[in-house]
């Protein structure tokens, strides 16, 4: 019996180390372009390489987004728009007034 009551014990230390990463890493979502904070609902998952660029899936394509960036930036250079957010994402890390930035011209969108 104390044998089952040990594994029991060590299932349930487990798991609740495991939930506490979880939350912690919930806590620790920041956009990967602009730093704002994200709640597990707002997170989406950013291709680095869109897939209709033959990106894939795997955990070295994809960063974490705000809705707002991913949308924004839909399938357009990874490095033109991380530049674009750069203002914002070091007035949020200094704490600063987020600073307005031009609408994104999308140089996938045919400048649109
Ligand atoms: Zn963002």
């Amino acid at each position: 019996m104390s044998v089952k009551a040990s594994t029991f014990n060590k299932k349930a230390r487990r798991h609740a180390a495991d939930m506490h990463t979880r939350k912690n890493r919930a806590h620790s979502f920041r956009c990967h372009y602009c730093g704002a904070q994200l709640t597990q609902e707002a997170v989406t998952r950013e291709h680095i390489r869109p897939l209709s660029k033959g990106g894939d899936d795997s955990s070295t394509n994809i960063v974490f987004a705000c809705r707002c960036c991913n949308l924004q930036r839909g399938n357009s250079d990874y490095d033109l728009f991380k530049e674009y957010m750069l203002p914002v994402k070091r007035a949020r890390a200094a704490g600063l007034p987020i600073p307005a930035l031009p609408p994104y011209v999308s140089p996938a969108r045919g400048g649109k």
